[in-house]
């Protein structure tokens, strides 16, 4: 009988397997999908307002909300389980088979943030990056003090301004170009990590801003305030607004743990529900912008630690055997899910993790085998410019082409790279036999491995 069979299976089962089925492990499950069915919504929700406020001939933008909805589609969500950490305790967590990369998807931004928080968190990790004991004779008031290095958290402000987003973001941009140029904040500062963020105002203004988690030496408020503000009122000159308030804002305090500091200076650059409150013309503004200014920096001694950090990890990669394959497996998984733990393998810009979504090639292109190469290849052809060139039809059949195969790719390469790891749709549906077309690229043999 079934039934008996059924039973006897679980009896068999052992103590840890069982263990899986505890309420805290079936919980965990419930966030994961509760977490992806919160940014499937509102993804659906900042595609269809795209769509509703451009114009039938804006092809960029409705491409850009058909790529945006391919990202947040339901089926492009997997929950993986089984997954093993560092200190070899099982973990849950989800993911996107195509990641989009554009700046108004709520998946790949929260993607965006785990990876700066990861990247953070190792950087400012003591075993990484160490306070130099050096003396600085800082300036104070009538005189000069001895002072070291320490850690130090900053926000920089603008006064309020009546400016779109975008012409907002320039000119905070143009502010920081000045501020971080100056002999002052050379000087004083070592190593910095910078994010933007915003949030709108109720009367529609931005509030503009930006974090920076720093190795400094003391500097007096006034000192930097006086700085900053500089900046501030040179960027607003040069964009024909007149500089009202006496000073743009700054706010400096020192850290003891740079590791406690890591979720404010690494927020999402706004919560998710904040583009729905942009007027739609300026939503399509954002849509199209097509470099985006980075959101995201290290620079200073950070800067050659994750460059360091990073040209270990290759190596460390490179000679990977089958004794070390375990570690780098989990780091790649908390890298890819971003969800418990990431604490993983962390890059450079969010090309990588796009990389592992679709990447369009034009049809001379055979897919790259090396990151490089990718990166080369788009470099070259956006997919704005086949939509320039061929038009929306003709983009979207190769679109939905490429979709299909890259999400194959996708699967293919999680479950080669994690074979212990049980992966589902999320309804939980297991996946089944991944069988891959190889695409009509010219004279392709595509190989599905790496
Ligand atoms: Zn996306």
């Amino acid at each position: 009988m079934s039934n008996n069979k059924k039973l006897n299976k679980i009896k068999k089962l052992p103590e840890q397997t069982l263990a899986e089925f505890d309420t805290a492990a079936r919980l965990k499950r419930l966030k994961s999908i509760s977490v992806a069915d919160y940014r499937i919504e509102r993804g659906e929700e900042v595609a269809a307002l795209l769509e509703k406020c451009c114009g039938a001939d804006n092809e960029v933008v409705i491409g850009y909300a058909e790529r945006l909805r391919a990202c947040a589609a339901r089926s492009n969500y997997y929950l993986g389980e089984d997954f093993v950490d560092k200190e070899g305790n099982k973990f849950s967590g989800f993911g996107t088979l195509f990641g989009c990369g554009l700046k108004l998807c709520p998946n790949c931004m929260a993607r965006a943030g785990a990876r700066n928080r990861a990247i953070t968190r190792r950087v400012v990790d003591e075993k990484n990056t160490k306070l130099e004991r050096r003396e600085h004779y800082c300036y104070i008031t009538g005189g000069y003090i001895v002072e070291q290095e320490r850690y130090r958290f900053v926000t920089l402000t603008m006064p309020q301004i009546f400016a779109s987003f975008k012409k907002t973001m320039k000119i905070q941009k143009r502010a920081w170009d000045l501020f971080r140029k100056l002999k002052i904040v050379k000087n004083y500062f070592a190593a910095m990590i910078k994010a933007v963020e915003f949030t709108v105002r109720e009367n529609g203004t931005y509030h503009d801003h930006i974090h920076l988690l720093a190795i400094s030496f003391f500097l007096p408020d006034k000192l930097l305030k006086q700085a900053w503000t500089d900046c501030v009122r040179t960027a607003f000159e040069e964009f024909g607004i007149e500089f009202v308030a006496e000073q743009a804002n700054v706010n400096y305090k020192l850290v003891r743990n740079p590791a406690d500091m890591v979720k404010e200076v690494c927020k999402y650059i706004t919560k998710t529900t904040t583009w729905e409150k942009i007027p739609a013309d300026q939503l399509i503004e954002i849509a199209e912008i097509e470099r985006w200014d980075r959101m995201f920096e290290l620079s200073g001694r950070f800067r050659e630690t994750i460059q360091r950090l990073k040209a270990e990890d290759a190596a460390a990669a490179d000679s990977s055997s089958s004794a070390n394959k375990e570690t780098t497996l989990t780091d790649g998984v908390a890298h890819e899910l971003n969800y418990f733990n990431t604490d993983g393998i962390t890059d450079g810009e969010l090309l990588d993790s796009q990389a592992s979504g679709v990447q369009y090639y034009a049809e001379e292109q055979l897919p790259a085998k090396r990151a490089d190469e990718n990166l080369e290849a788009r470099r070259r052809e956006g997919w704005r410019d086949v939509i320039r060139r061929e038009g929306l039809k003709a983009y979207r059949k190769k679109f939905n082409h490429q979709l299909e195969y890259a999400r194959k790719i996708r699967k293919l390469r999680l479950m080669n790279k994690y074979p212990e790891a049980k992966f589902t749709n999320l309804d939980g549906t297991p996946w089944g036999c991944i069988v891959v077309d190889i695409p009509k690229w010219k004279g392709s043999s595509a190989r599905l491995d790496k």
